[in-house]
This record gives C-alpha cells, sequence and structure tokens, in this order.
C-alpha cells in the first residue's frame, strides 16, 4: 500500500521538476534551478514513480483479480473482486471463498 503512495509522490515531483524547475526557498533563501536538467530529472522521477505503481499493482495483483465466493448455507455461487467479507442476499450469512470450500467440507466430513 505504502509504494503506491510512494509511486504517486515521486510521479508528483517528477511533474514538479518540469512544469516548475525553479525551487525558492524562503527560510534558506537558496533558490535551486532545475531548468537545465529538468528533461533529464523529471523522466527519472516519472519513470521511477511509474514503476513504484507497477510493482504496488503487482504485489497487490489478487486484490484485483475475480474470485468466486459460494454462500455456505444455500450453496450460491457468486463473482466478486477483492478480499472483503460479502453476505448472501438471501441468507445473509458471510459468503465463503470458492477456493477451498469444498475442500474444507470434506475434512469436516472426514472427521
Ligand atoms: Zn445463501
Amino acid at each position: 500500500m505504502q509504494l503506491i503512495f510512494c509511486g504517486l509522490g515521486t510521479i508528483f515531483i517528477g511533474l514538479a521538476v518540469l512544469i516548475k524547475p525553479v525551487f525558492y526557498s524562503q527560510k534558506y533563501s537558496i533558490t535551486i534551478d532545475l531548468s537545465n536538467v529538468k528533461w533529464f530529472l523529471g523522466p527519472i522521477f516519472l519513470c521511477y514513480g511509474i514503476y513504484c505503481l507497477y510493482i504496488s499493482a503487482k504485489r497487490e495483483g489478487p486484490e484485483f483479480t475475480v474470485e468466486y465466493w459460494i454462500c455456505p448455507n444455500c450453496e450460491e455461487l457468486r463473482k466478486f473482486v477483492g478480499n472483503k467479507t460479502r453476505y448472501c442476499k438471501k441468507c445473509k450469512k458471510p459468503l465463503e471463498k470458492l477456493n477451498g470450500f469444498y475442500k474444507k467440507q470434506s475434512v469436516d466430513t472426514n472427521k
């Protein structure tokens, strides 16, 4: 999750360098002029930011994949994106992931 903010922050810095390459600090009364290197520094920040976003999207992939959920009561199948707990509309019971549901059930009946 932090990588997303890191990526967005870096993209923001990259854009800031490209749009406004002259920074002036009132506190230290210094001016940093990046006009000469903005086409060099800006893209580096942008690329690094996009890279961070790409890595975080890859790492948190399961949050964006579609998974099948099943109601343990009426066994109705539903398709959802993400790991949030959902409830069956009919029975109001929390749904379980289909992946592993029947495995768990067969373990229970084997007892
Ligand atoms: Zn149900």
